[in-house]
């Protein structure tokens, strides 16, 4: 996976052989899909959290079934849902779960909500049963006491999957922090909203909680804002999103109540976290607090959280090889494209190597 031109180019190969049925499920399930997923259902996947548990690091199920675009798929895309809900709410070695509105509500819905464009009344009332799909999902939750997040998606998508949050964190979010909405700080304004929302809390009187990441979707969002000619929501600079980031896990940690789930695969910036929660006198675990990774990435950074005395917990997805592809070809070209603390993983990997055959010889 360090060779990005092999990488695009298998890629587009296992799109295309799974379109025409070419007998390739095996070779993915072999490979990426090994590294990258728990198991094809979450049954498949319970040996793959009894083993992380060993190591004092937990799982959230992640069914990473994307890009659905009929009413049936998406009910039984709730239904799969629920279930690893309340096996998340039974099991401590789950501490949260998560899921993405996309899974429930159709993007094209979703985008023309984000432009106030629903005019048509069958499409309004698509959006009403998808977004009637995401409320039932976060009210079992809720009657579960179980934490779950929304993962945060494109920005033309975004605003009313934050506007579902926001509704459903000031009905559900009045003890303790049960629906979690996701900032992506490389977007230049997610500090400002941040603000904002911890003001709205205030007000009305409920617990906010946070996952925040750096963002999944730079080089589309940048293309999209090329073609249509809007202001690039992204940040000038990875420097400005690195700023951000810190400044809001900072804002956070310094917060009376609020959660935080802290998704990154960046070293210095957990470092800076466990810098400032001894600063502020934060316990190492709490239910304030979390550290998490994805499954096959930065493996050795969440041993080393956890070894350290932090709650920290992987992303474990899982599903139907043919179904998670998006997400793991998204893995795949992220881990052959990234620079920084990527290449560190892949020197220990090179470096631990290097030993093993040294012993071997
Ligand atoms: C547990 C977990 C949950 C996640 N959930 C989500 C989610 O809900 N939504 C989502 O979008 N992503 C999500 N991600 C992915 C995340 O947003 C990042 O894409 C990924 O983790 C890489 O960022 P980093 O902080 O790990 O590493 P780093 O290597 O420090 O940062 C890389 C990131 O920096 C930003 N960046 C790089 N270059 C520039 C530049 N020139 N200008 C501005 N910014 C730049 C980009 O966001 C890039 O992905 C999640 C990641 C984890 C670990």
């Amino acid at each position: 996976m360090n060779q990005a031109k092999m990488v695009q180019m298998l890629g587009f190969l296992a799109e295309w052989a799974l379109k025409f049925r070419l007998p390739v499920r095996g070779i993915i399930r072999a490979t990426v899909f090994q590294e990258f997923c728990g198991g094809e259902s979450l049954q498949k996947s319970l040996p793959k959290i009894a083993e992380l548990q060993r190591s004092g690091v937990g799982s959230i199920l992640d069914y990473s079934v994307e890009g659905l675009n009929s009413e049936e798929l998406m009910d039984e895309t709730l239904v799969e849902l629920q279930d690893a809900l309340t096996f998340t709410a039974n099991h401590p070695e789950t501490p949260l779960f998560v899921f993405k509105v996309t899974g429930l509500v159709h993007s094209d819905l979703l985008e023309a909500s984000a432009k106030n464009a629903l005019f048509d009344p069958k499409q309004i009332e698509a959006f009403h049963r998808g977004k009637g799909r995401v409320m039932n999902l976060l009210r079992r939750a809720s009657d579960l006491q179980c934490p779950i997040m929304i993962d945060a998606e494109e920005s033309w998508l975004q605003d009313p999957i934050d506007q579902i949050a926001m509704e459903a964190t000031v009905e559900f979010n009045r003890s303790k922090a049960i629906v979690i909405q996701t900032l992506q700080m490389y977007r230049h304004d997610r500090l400002e909203y941040l603000d904002q929302c911890l003001k709205h809390a205030q007000e009305e009187g409920y617990v906010p909680g946070f996952k925040v990441v750096r963002g999944a979707y730079m080089e589309k969002e940048r293309k999209r804002a090329g073609l249509l000619g809007y202001l690039d929501p992204i940040q000038p600079d990875k420097e400005a999103t690195d700023r951000d980031t810190h400044r809001a896990i900072e804002i956070l940690l310094q917060h009376p109540n609020a959660f935080l789930c802290l998704g990154t695969h960046n070293r210095s910036t957990c470092v800076w976290a466990t810098v400032l929660m001894e600063r502020f006198s934060l316990a190492k675990i709490s239910d304030r607090i979390l550290f998490a990774q994805l499954l096959g990435m930065s493996d050795s950074l969440s041993a080393e959280l956890a070894d350290a005395g932090y709650r920290v917990a992987k992303y474990l997805p899982y599903g139907p090889v043919d179904k998670v592809l998006p997400y793991l070809l998204r893995r795949a070209r992220e881990n052959s494209s990234a620079a920084g603390e990527l290449s560190r993983e892949y020197a220990l990997l090179l470096a631990e190597q290097r030993q093993r055959r040294q012993e071997a010889a």
